[in-house]
Parts: C-alpha cells; structure tokens; sequence
C-alpha cells in the first residue's frame, strides 16, 4: 500500500503543531497528543524507509554525531554593527545618513538587540538545508544538525518563498530554560553554567545533537538576505518572514523619525526586565532597502544600521564581608555580603563570587568599593573593584583552607574550579543536604515533610541519614519546635507512603554523585535491582547507553562505602522499593469486574497505553472524564489540578501505578 500521502499529511499536520507551540506560543492540541501523533509517523517511517527525509519533524530529536565541524564560507558576509550609547550618537548618525542620501526624510525599524549566538541558515525550495555559525564573519562552521533540534526554527515554509535565500537571527537560552538547567546541574553536584549567552553558543557546538535537543533553545530572526526578495523593506522582511513561519519578535516596530526611535529605546529601557530572554541593545536599521543599498558599509559594519546599547544597571557598594557556604554535595561557594544598595528595581545585599579563582581575579578585599551589575540571572554579579576607593587596611583576601561548617580541610579536584569539603558523613549541610534531596519532589516526593523540617529533626538528633527516617514515630515529633499532633501524623504517614516510589526515583533519591533523573533511569532499566548495580564493574557500567567513566566511577564509590551499604540494607527492610516492577500481569481475570478507572497523568513505569490495557484485560472500563460512576483515578505525575479537584470532590479513590499493580496481585 501507498503510504506516502499518509506520511505527508502527518508530517505536515506535526509541523503546523510546532509552529503553533513554539513560534506563536498558542497550542491546539494536548502535548500527550502531539507525541501520539509523532510516534505514528517515527513508526510510518521505519516501516517505509523509502520516504525517508532529512527535514522530517521525526528528525527534531536529534542523534547525528559530528565529530569536526566542517567550515563553510558565507555567501553574504555576516556584518558587525556600530555601538552608540547615546540619543546624540544616534542624531549625528542621521547627518551623516543624510550627507550621503540627501534630506530625504527617513524611516527606521526598531528591534530588540539579542543577546545570543548569530546564525546564518540557507533555505532552498522551502527546506533548511544549511545552518553556519558567524565565525569572522567571511566563514563559520556548519552546525546543521544542531540546530534542526530547536523547535521554532521551521524545516519546511509555509507560502510564497523566493527558491533561495538565507536567514540570519540569534540562537538564545531563555532564563527558565537556562535556570532549570542549572538547578538540574547542581542537584547532581556539578557546576552550573555562568550565563545564557555562552551556554547558548556552547550549545551550539556540542557533538551529539540528542544532547542539543534536549537544550530549551530558541532562534529569533532579524533579517533576509538573497537575491529577488518580494519585499523591499527591512519591516516588511520582518512580516513576511513571519508568514513563513519564522519566529520574530512582536517588539519590532517601524519608526517615522528619529523622536519615534526614542521612544521605542525609553520603554524597552524599562521593559526589557520583564522579557523572558536577554537583550542588550536596540538596532536601528534605515528601512528602506533602497536606502541601505545606497549607504552600503564600511570595513566592518552597514552604514545602514546601528546598536544602541543599553546601560547595563551598575552600581557600587561596599563588601563587608565574605562568607562560605557548603552545599549537599561539598561543594564550597563564596558568598559576598554587600552592604545593602538599591539595584534595577531591589535591594542587593548578596552576590556571588563562584570560586577562589574569581575572587583571585577580581583581587576582591573586604573593605573594597565594588561595582555591582544584575544581568538576566537573578544573583547580582560584582563586575569590578574600584581601586581608588580601596582603605589601605584591606587585606589581601586568603581563601578558606578549611570547612566553615565541620573543619575539614577543603580538597580541589583536578582540572576543577571549586573547593569541595570531603567530609561526607559528618560534615552537617551535606548531612542535611542528602536527606533533603531524599525528600524531595522528584525524588521521594514525601508530604508532610519540607527542607526546614528535616534540618529540626537533625538538629534534634532524631535522623542522622535518610534511613532514620522511616524510624519516626509521632511521640518523637510532636515535642519538636512548630510541631503539632496532626503534622507528626502527616509526616509518619508521607514517609510510610514513600515505600511505593518506583525503584528509579529511589535511585535518583540516593544522591550518588553525578546520577541525575536521567541516569538513573538508565541504571534501573539496565539493572533492574540494586544488588545487581551494586556489584557492576566499572567496565560493565560504561557499556550501559549514556553512561560515562565519570559517573560510573562515582557509583562505585558509592556502593563500596561501608554507610551506604548499610543504610540501603536498611531502606530494604523497611520495604522502599529496590527492583523494577515487571510488566503488567497480562493473564485475563475478572479481578476488576464491574469497576471504571480514569487514566490521568504521566506514568513512570508503565505507559498509560499498557495501563488502559491491563484495565480492559482484567474486566475493568476505562472512562474518559470523572464522574460519579468512576471507582478509581489512576494517577501519574502532573495530573491537571482540575481533575484533582474534581476526584476530590466526589470521594474517588486517587491511586498510583504501584498501588493498581498491588491491585491485581490480588
Ligand atoms: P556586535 O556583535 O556587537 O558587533 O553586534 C552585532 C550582532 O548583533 C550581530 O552579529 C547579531 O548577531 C546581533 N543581533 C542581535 N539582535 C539583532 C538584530 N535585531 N538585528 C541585527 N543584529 C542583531
Ligand atoms: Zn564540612
């Protein structure tokens, strides 16, 4: 059977989906739809490996390796731009525009200036076919497979598009996407990234493009260059690459004069806070194509635009002093207390100084007059000393030898840039630390029980490691600070419940160094159970899919510590879940007879496919919605609150995967 128009169709149908979600950020269809839709076409394609294509929207997730990239020269130089930093830079700007052009009455596109990294991508008949970094601008390199993996670039266009022509914009790291990638760093005690900018442009660069895809970056587009463009204007470019299916921003704005430019640099001045990526400028382009051909360029940059740079808001305080905080991996991270100065829109009294590295660069002393800046992130950063302020009392500073919280003397790896305090057992913010990371939501998940909490139990001697924890009873708690009769029971009861965690989360929950939700994962579907990965070789655990020397070294130090082993002894005991629960039973039965279920969520074990089944095999109904004829919500994560309430509301048992599968046990 032909099933090219098939394939065609859904390709085309996934396409309109994504331009929907990450161009214009306006969803039709639910994400569980999307990729039940992509998983038909991934599964139409492998069977029909004749219709392969490049530009598929299969081929978003990346898993092209390229070990060098290869250089490939522009075929239209990509240009610098001239800075000004001042409304009379931009006036004596505009004479020398009409020196050259005559007084003619000029008009200008405003846009955002990007903080990213430049790319220039070639399109042929509609279909990406190139995408080359800015190099000197005369070459780059040829990142292609990349950036096929950012979603709001289009594979294919949409309308009336010129055979060929290239588009360039700024590849760019959102601050969510770049925050959550750094909680993700530093929960498994690595090192987070500094700023969006170079995490984006480092992307970029990465040999596996699964690993670019995973990235939440983004591209927004400024200009089209090519021959026998139907538009002749920088605005009208801007629209129709909109129609294309380009992402420009909305902020892009056509200006009559140079009063009109003004106005559009006061309130982005302002506004650009409230963006949710960094800018750091405004360009000024002469819109009229006419005009810029006229005005051409100079050695470096068009004569036909220009940047105005934002002031980046500064402003100088005194360090008082510099204190040391320990994280739950060891980690040591420097702190500067400042004293107390207003700062874009807050008071500033921290900052941080990331290494001893950083504070030997910046020859930073307590005393010292420091300039402060605030960038996208949300920690202030001090920027510079100001010397001529500096008291001749001020001591060079000497970076702590021991840890501030255990006295440990302090180890730096090899090759790395932080301080770290080895006394893992009874060093007590690592202590505390672990056991916070145990409890939390990814991990244990456990209700009733928050990062405060476990710091008083700590500190009260009731819990010396996550093991200790499933030893509680209320009579212990309830005499504790804050504590009450019903909030002891609610903390006995969330830890009780924590025993039916599926044994990843659990892995995940250990806080072995460098096993992060996905690597654990990947460990509890390779090993199945704890004692098989506590007894793996080095050798064996690099041959696992994704696993490297680092992490599999850190595993083994973990399972040959004497503690570890017996704390994990312990949480077997108490019946915390060390082994993958196996498939679905599927032996029919009439066990759930007469019963109807509602699937909601995103499951961990099973796919909610197999659930449904598991249901139907053994004499349950699935319902689509919840009413008062369901028995049971069969709930994963992420279950809307809507639904929640609703199940609330009428009475009707809520119950995880684990609890279903106990369920047919019976
Ligand atoms: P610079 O690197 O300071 O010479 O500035 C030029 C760079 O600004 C270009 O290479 C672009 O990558 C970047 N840029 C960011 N936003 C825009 C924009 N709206 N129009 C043109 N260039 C932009
Ligand atoms: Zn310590």
């Amino acid at each position: 059977m032909d099933m090219l128009p098939k394939i065609l169709l859904l390709r085309e149908e996934l396409n309109q989906h994504n331009h929907n979600y990450y161009v214009l950020d306006t969803p039709e269809i639910s994400d569980f739809d999307f990729d039940l839709k992509l998983k038909e076409l991934q599964e139409l394609e492998q069977s029909n490996p004749q219709f392969f294509d490049v530009n598929s929207p299969t081929q978003r997730v990346g898993g092209g390796i390229t070990k060098n990239f290869v250089t490939v020269a522009h075929e239209q130089r990509m240009y610098s731009l001239d800075n000004s930093y001042s409304k009379e830079d931009l006036l004596e700007w505009e004479k020398r525009l009409q020196k050259q052009l005559g007084e003619v009455s000029l008009q200008y596109t405003c846009e955002l200036k990007y903080d990213g990294a430049s790319m220039s991508i070639t399109y042929e008949k509609g279909r990406l076919i190139r995408a080359v970094t800015r190099g000197d601008g005369f070459q780059g390199d040829d990142v292609t497979n990349n950036i096929k993996t950012i979603r709001s670039i289009p594979l294919k266009l949409k309308g009336n598009y010129p055979p060929k022509f290239d588009i360039r914009g700024e590849i760019i790291l959102p601050f969510k996407g770049f925050e959550k990638m750094n909680q993700d760093l530093i929960e498994i005690g690595e090192t987070p990234y500094s700023n969006p900018r170079n995490t984006a442009s480092g992307s970029l660069k990465l040999q596996d493009s699964a690993e670019v895809a995973k990235r939440p970056l983004d591209c927004l587009l400024y200009s089209i260059v090519g021959e026998n463009l139907p538009f002749n204007s920088q605005f009208e470019g801007l629209e129709t690459a909109r129609e294309w299916g380009f992402k420009v921003p909305a902020a892009a704005k056509l200006a009559n004069n140079l009063d009109e430019v003004f106005n559009f640099i006061d309130y982005w001045d302002v506004h650009r806070h409230k963006l949710p990526y960094e800018t750091d400028g405004v360009v000024v382009k002469v819109n009229n194509h006419h005009y810029q051909e006229e005005l051409g360029y100079t050695a470096k940059s068009p004569r036909w635009a220009i940047a105005y740079k934002f002031k980046s808001e500064q402003v100088a305080t005194v360090l008082n002093s510099i204190s040391y905080q320990v994280g739950r991996t060891g980690a040591i991270t420097p702190v500067a207390n400042l004293e107390p100065v207003q700062l874009a829109g807050t008071v500033v009294k921290r900052a941080s100084l990331h290494n001893a590295d950083q504070i030997e660069k910046l020859d930073i002393r307590v005393g010292d007059t420091v300039f402060v800046e605030k960038g996208g992130e949300i920690i202030p950063k001090i920027i510079a000393v100001d010397l001529s302020q500096r008291p001749s009392s001020a001591e060079h500073t000497l970076y702590i030898t021991h840890c501030p919280e255990c006295e440990s003397e302090l180890v730096r790896l090899e090759g790395g840039a932080n301080h770290y305090c080895p006394n893992f057992y009874g060093c007590p913010p690592q202590i505390i630390g672990r056991i916070q990371h145990y409890i939390s939501r990814k991990a244990m998940d456990i209700e009733g029980l928050g990062g405060e909490t476990v710091a008083l139990l700590y500190n009260n001697g009731l819990v010396q490691n996550y093991a200790d924890l499933y030893t509680l009873n209320v009579d212990q708690i309830v005499p504790l600070e804050r504590m009450a009769q019903k909030s002891a029971e609610n903390l006995v009861k969330g830890v009780n419940e924590s025993k039916s965690i599926p044994f990843e989360r659990v892995l995940y929950a250990l806080g072995i160094r460098f096993v992060g939700e996905t690597v654990a994962k990947k460990l509890a579907k390779h090993y199945k159970n704890i004692d098989a990965l506590s007894q793996a070789t080095l050798m064996d655990l690099i041959l696992v899919d994704e696993i490297g020397e680092r992490i599999a070294q850190s595993v083994i130090d973990f399972f040959e510590n004497d503690e570890n082993r017996l704390i994990i002894e312990r949480l077997k005991e108490y019946g915390v879940q060390f082994e993958i629960v196996e498939k679905v039973n599927l032996n029919a039965t009439n066990i759930l007879e007469g019963k109807v279920f509602v699937v909601s969520g995103v499951f961990t074990q099973f796919s909610r496919d197999d659930l449904k089944k598991a249901i139907e095999d053994n004499g349950g109904k699935v319902g689509s919605s919840i009413s008062s004829k369901t028995h049971y919500v069969l709930a994963g994560d992420n279950m809307g609150p809507a639904k929640l309430d609703k199940a609330n509301k009428l009475n009707i048992p809520i119950i995880s995967e684990i609890e279903f599968m106990e369920m047919l046990k019976k």
